[in-house]
This record gives structure tokens, C-alpha cells and sequence, in this order.
């Protein structure tokens, strides 16, 4: 395959890659301005890689944290005490050993004489007591209703496009938090239309702990609970977080290992396995892929993902191509191509996914859910927001598809058929 000059192979260093573009760049005339242009194309390397270690002085590590009043032990189920009262966590996929005094990669844990304390307790930085279910996305989980969304400070992942990070890549004694415990949070939504509460924005796994104690709350008065994540979670507290969590979106961020190593920090396999967990628990599962423009945008490997999906979630899971924004270090990254979007909307279609949508591309026909029978359109969105089904003149349609599908559980108002899903 003929590839432009400034095509960089996997394996090869951004070193190399300045280097060849310079060269070939010099020789067919480039301007220095031009060079320097494609130069920064590619914003993360091998060379910037966030290194996969256990956690101790990684470059993230600052002063020892005050245990205060946020903090809680974390249950000894999640960590042993090995040798020199350092600690083997067991909570997310990273394993850390964590010696004494230290503050873990998550930013949330830290270890005080052999004692694993989290201080990520009753004092998210974020809550929305109103957002749409769509925004996680959730699209077939009761769908148009109002969900609390919450975040405490923390992530144990790197992502280097991060849209969060100015909350995922802080610790929650430097955040500006609110003082929120399970029964103050209930007292907020009493009044308020309120089906659910989602743990997202950061990822839920740094603040575990609380959103146990929140979701166990949640479902004790009659709330679902939702958990948006990058699944880099161990089995046994995965297992247990079933046992309150009705919806999981886990994103897969790329398919490869290297993808994993390079821009996110971690491995693609714990996902993968974590994904299997919530399926063979038998929750409602979404998932969510970003593309990144020139990292994760190949279509053997979407393809490759979409295959993954069908034979281990089947074919009525519903996959979300997400559009790519500059964000955090991976400014200088164009935005996602609609049409690259699009593509692998059709790969997924075409590997047997039924429910494949388009996402942070507001008003494209990719938002909207299709009976999987007919084809007709059941839900009609604009990005996360439900509308209205217009007649040729402008009139509201009543009854709509989706009060058809909420009344008959899942019921397609043209064909009859069942669309998977949640539906109140
Ligand atoms: S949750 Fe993950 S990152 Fe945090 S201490 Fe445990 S193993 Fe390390
Ligand atoms: S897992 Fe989510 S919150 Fe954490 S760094 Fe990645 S994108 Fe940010």
C-alpha cells in the first residue's frame, strides 16, 4: 500500500518519525513551518508512554496526603498486607504495591501503616442531579429519564486525550469538593423526578468505596444505578459491584495492547474480561469507542473489535462510535472525521451489531435507535436529547415510538418486534 511520506509505522519513535518527515520533507521542499505542522501530528509516543509500574514515585507522586475527615479504610477485602507494611490493592486492574506512607497511582488510596485508606468519601467535586440518561451514553436504559450524576476527584487510568482531567488527574484533597454523604445526596432529589444515579465523569473505580456505599443507598429507596467506566477492574470487587449496579457502559478505548500502553495507561485485557463479568452477570451493558484520529481509527482493528463484541456480548449490544475533540495532550490532534465515523458505524452493522450509533455529532442520523426488524426509527434523538417525530408539516406525531416502546416493554410501535433494553 502506497502510504504518505509522513505515515509513521507502529514501533517506529517519534524520534525516528521527526527525523524521516525532515528528511523526505527537505528533499521535496518543505518549508520549516510546514514540517513543524506534521511534525505534531502525533502528540503522544512510546518516548511520552505512561509507564505500567506499581505505583510507588511514579512522576504523579507528591507529599503524603493528611488522612482528614473524608477518609475511610478500605475493607480488607480489596488489599493484602505483605512485607514492611506495604500493600498489594487489589481493587483495580493495576495491582499496586503500595509501600508505607505512600499515595497510590488512583490518587484516591494511600497506605498508612499497612492500612489501606481512601479518602475519595462523601465529597464528589461534580454532581448534575438532573442529567440525561442518554449522556453516559445509555440509550436503551430507560431511556429520557433524569438520572444524579456524581464524580469524586481521581482515575487510575492516563488517557491522554482525557476530556475530564482537570478532575480524573487530581487527587480529591486538591479539588473543590462538596461535603455529600448518602442521605444528604437522597434529601437533594427528593423533590426532583430523579430514576437513578450515575457514577461517571471520573472513573467510579478511584471512588469504589462511596459509590458501594451510594449505590447500596440508591437501591435500598428504590433508585437504579449506573456506572460509567473504563472496566480496568478486578474481578471479585466487579462481582460485587453487580450486585447493586443495573447499567454498566464500559468503553473499550482501542483494541490493541499498544493503543492500551501508549495513550491509556493501561491494558486492553482486564477490560475485555471485565466486560465478560458484567455479561455473564446478566446487566444491561453499553459500549462506548472513541476514535482517535491516526491511533485507534484503522478499520481492521474496528472491525476486529466489533467481531470481539458480537461473540461475547451478542449482537444486540449497542456500540457508540464517539468523535474525537483536542483535549488534554492530545490538542494538537485534529477532530474526528465524520466520515471515519461513519465507516466504522458500517462495520459494525456489517460484523451483526443491530444497535451501532454515532456519538458528539449532534442531529446526524447515527443518534437515532431503529426497530432492529423494520428499521423504522423507535427513538428520535439530537446528540443526548430525545425529540419530538414531526409530520411532514411540522405536527408532533402522538403516540411517539418510544411512549409505544416504554408502554410495551421494548414493543416497536410499527412491527411489534422487541428492541432490547430497559424500558420504564
Ligand atoms: S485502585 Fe488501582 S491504582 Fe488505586 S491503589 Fe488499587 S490497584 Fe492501585
Ligand atoms: S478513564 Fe476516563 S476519566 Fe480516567 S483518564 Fe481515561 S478518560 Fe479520563
Amino acid at each position: 500500500m502506497i502510504r504518505p511520506f509522513f505515515y509513521k509505522p507502529e514501533g517506529m519513535s517519534r524520534r525516528d518519525f521527526v527525523r524521516e518527515v525532515t528528511r523526505w520533507g527537505t528533499a521535496i521542499g518543505l518549508s520549516p513551518a510546514v514540517l513543524q505542522t506534521l511534525c505534531a501530528v502525533r502528540t503522544v509516543d512510546a518516548e511520552d508512554a505512561v509507564e505500567i509500574t506499581d505505583v510507588q514515585d511514579t512522576p504523579h507522586e507528591k507529599a503524603p496526603v493528611q488522612l482528614g475527615a473524608n477518609c475511610i479504610e478500605v475493607p480488607k477485602k480489596y488489599y493484602d498486607t505483605v512485607e514492611k507494611n506495604a500493600i498489594r490493592c487489589y481493587i483495580c486492574a493495576r495491582n499496586c504495591h503500595l509501600p508505607e506512607g505512600k499515595t497510590c497511582f488512583c490518587y484516591t488510596r494511600t497506605n498508612r501503616a499497612g492500612k489501606l485508606y481512601s479518602y475519595a468519601f462523601n465529597n464528589p467535586c461534580t454532581f448534575i442531579p438532573d442529567d440525561p440518561v442518554e449522556k453516559g451514553p445509555f440509550f436503551h436504559f430507560m431511556p429520557e429519564t433524569k438520572t444524579f450524576s456524581v464524580a469524586i476527584a481521581g482515575c487510575m487510568l492516563r488517557c491522554a486525550y482525557c476530556q475530564n482531567w482537570e478532575i480524573a488527574q487530581i487527587r480529591p484533597t486538591e479539588a473543590k469538593n462538596y461535603k455529600l454523604d448518602k442521605k444528604e445526596v437522597m434529601a437533594r432529589i427528593k423533590n426532583m423526578p430523579v430514576k437513578s444515579f450515575t457514577y461517571t465523569y471520573t472513573d467510579p473505580i478511584a471512588f469504589f468505596e462511596w459509590m458501594m456505599e451510594m449505590a447500596t443507598h440508591a437501591k435500598e429507596n428504590k433508585l437504579k444505578n449506573l456506572m460509567v467506566t473504563s472496566g480496568y477492574i478486578r474481578e471479585a470487587p466487579l462481582k460485587e459491584a453487580c450486585q447493586v449496579i443495573d447499567a454498566f457502559c464500559i468503553t473499550i478505548k482501542g483494541f490493541t495492547e499498544p493503543f492500551y500502553e501508549k495513550v491509556i495507561g493501561g491494558r486492553l485485557q482486564p477490560v475485555l474480561r471485565a466486560i465478560e463479568v458484567v455479561k455473564e452477570q446478566k446487566k444491561w451493558l453499553e459500549i462506548p469507542y472513541l476514535i482517535v484520529p491516526t491511533y485507534n481509527d484503522g478499520m481492521a482493528e474496528i472491525k476486529e473489535m466489533c467481531k470481539w463484541v458480537v461473540k461475547n456480548c451478542g449482537t444486540e449490544t449497542p456500540v457508540h462510535f464517539a468523535r474525537f475533540k483536542p483535549s488534554y495532550k492530545m490538542k494538537n490532534l485534529p477532530e474526528g472525521a465524520i466520515k471515519v465515523l461513519e465507516n466504522a458505524r458500517k462495520v459494525g452493522l456489517d460484523c451483526g451489531l443491530k444497535f451501532v450509533y454515532i456519538a458528539n455529532v449532534p442531529g446526524h442520523a447515527g443518534n437515532n435507535t431503529l426497530c432492529p426488524n423494520c428499521k423504522k426509527v423507535v427513538i428520535n434523538r439530537v446528540g443526548f436529547k430525545v425529540i419530538d417525530e414531526l409530520d411532514g408539516r411540522g405536527e408532533v406525531i402522538k403516540p411517539r415510538a418510544l411512549d409505544i416502546l416504554m408502554q410495551r416493554n421494548g414493543a416497536c410501535k410499527f412491527c411489534g418486534k422487541k428492541v432490547p433494553g430497559v424500558w420504564v
